[in-house]
Formats: structure tokens, C-alpha cells, sequence
């Protein structure tokens, strides 16, 4: 199974295609259906999926229907639901879902909870490389021309969601949000401590951007 190929079943254009852009930057493959039926005839084609985002209400068949479909191939799915739906998302969880996320939702989200269950799914090792490092997220090892850098947890993670969302500004708070789950706004200095050791460690000076009053971005 490919991991990277995505499938999304969303019948609202725009979004879908914000979705599909955002996935392919961060090196996924997605596939586009907006139809639940049209979905399912190629499923039976093709179910080489790493993981599918469902919307629930769709032309065709909804989410829902489509969930034990797409569940046949073992392919984990995320419900992607409208704020109307919510009461309806505890019967997509017991049906099979992985996980939901409200419309609309920020695209870090969307790419954190997907990780989260390629991670949970198993798999090949998740390797990526930047620079002159290899970063191995199974193993949460960073090697820097061959030679391991060891680095805290915290740190590792934080350099995890900035190599993922490379070229891409991400503020302090949702830094703190992503990595350490909190949304306390006092302590967005624990990211500038975490970013110091990750410059210092990694040699990362001049490709972690400051951006004032913004936050921070990682540039290759
Ligand atoms: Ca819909």
C-alpha cells in the first residue's frame, strides 16, 4: 500500500482542491472523487490508498455508506464533517472512521491528524530528508551528514512539524498547540528556547526564519 496516495471524496470543489494542493506540498499524492458512487466504482479498480478523507454529505452515497467500502481495502479514514453533522460523528467513529474533523478546519490540522494515523496504520519507515539531514519519524532520529544528532523529544517534534510544513510561516501559539498540545499564549517563549537548540544542535541558523510578530518558518 501507498502510503502517500490519498484519496478524498468531497463534493465541494473549492475544498477539495484546497485540500489536494495543500496534501501535494506536503508530499502526498491525492486523488480527487466528488461523487460517493463515482468513488466507490473506482475503488473497485483501485484501492491503493495510504488513507481516504471522507466528506459525509455527498451526492451519490454519503460518507457514511462509503465507510465500510473503503474500510474492505484497510484503508483508515477520516471523516470530514460539517458543524450540522457533529451529532452524527460518534456513529462514524464506531463505524470504522479513525477520526473526524470539523469544516472548516485549518490545513495544519488536517495534515497533523493525518500523520497521526498513517502513524497509528503502520507501515514503512517514514523518512525524509532536508538539507544535509535524514529525519526518520519511526525511529525519531535526525542524522546530519551520516552522524546522529541527538535531540529532546520536544525538540524533535518541533523540528518534525516545521520540516512537514517547510516555506510555510506557522505562528508561535500554533507551534505550541501542535507540539505540545497547549494554548497557553504566556508561553510561547518555550518555542524560542526549543527553536534556539534546534538552530545551535542542527546548524540551522540561517534556514529557521524569524518572522516578527508572526512567528517562525523553515526554509531549505
Ligand atoms: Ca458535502
Amino acid at each position: 500500500m501507498q502510503k502517500s496516495n490519498i484519496l478524498i471524496v468531497e463534493d465541494e470543489e473549492p475544498i477539495a482542491r484546497m485540500i489536494a494542493m495543500n496534501l501535494k506540498v506536503a508530499g502526498y499524492e491525492p486523488t480527487i472523487f466528488q461523487d460517493g458512487q463515482e468513488a466507490l466504482e473506482a475503488l473497485k479498480e483501485h484501492h491503493d490508498y495510504g488513507l481516504a478523507l471522507l466528506d459525509v454529505m455527498l451526492p451519490g452515497i454519503d460518507g457514511f455508506a462509503l465507510l465500510p467500502e473503503v474500510r474492505q481495502y484497510d484503508i483508515p479514514v477520516i471523516f470530514l464533517t460539517a458543524r450540522d453533522d457533529l451529532s452524527s460523528k460518534i456513529s462514524g467513529l464506531t463505524g470504522g472512521a479513525e477520526d473526524y474533523i470539523v469544516k472548516p478546519f485549518e490545513v495544519l490540522e488536517l495534515l497533523v491528524r493525518i500523520e497521526k494515523v498513517l502513524a497509528r496504520s503502520g507501515g514503512g519507515a517514514q523518512k525524509v530528508t532536508f538539507l544535509d539531514m535524514e529525519i526518520n519519524f519511526e525511529e525519531h532520529s535526525v542524522r546530519k551528514n551520516g552522524q546522529e544528532i541527538p535531540l529532546k523529544p520536544m525538540e524533535f517534534d518541533l523540528l518534525a512539524v516545521l520540516v512537514k510544513n517547510k516555506n510555510i510561516a506557522i505562528s508561535r501559539e500554533k507551534l505550541l498547540h501542535l507540539v505540545w498540545g497547549v494554548d497557553f499564549m504566556g508561553e510561547t517563549r518555550t518555542v524560542d528556547v526549543h527553536i534556539g537548540q534546534l538552530r545551535k544542535k542542527l546548524g540551522l541558523n540561517s534556514h529557521i526564519k524569524t518572522l516578527s510578530k508572526v512567528g517562525y518558518r523553515l526554509e531549505d
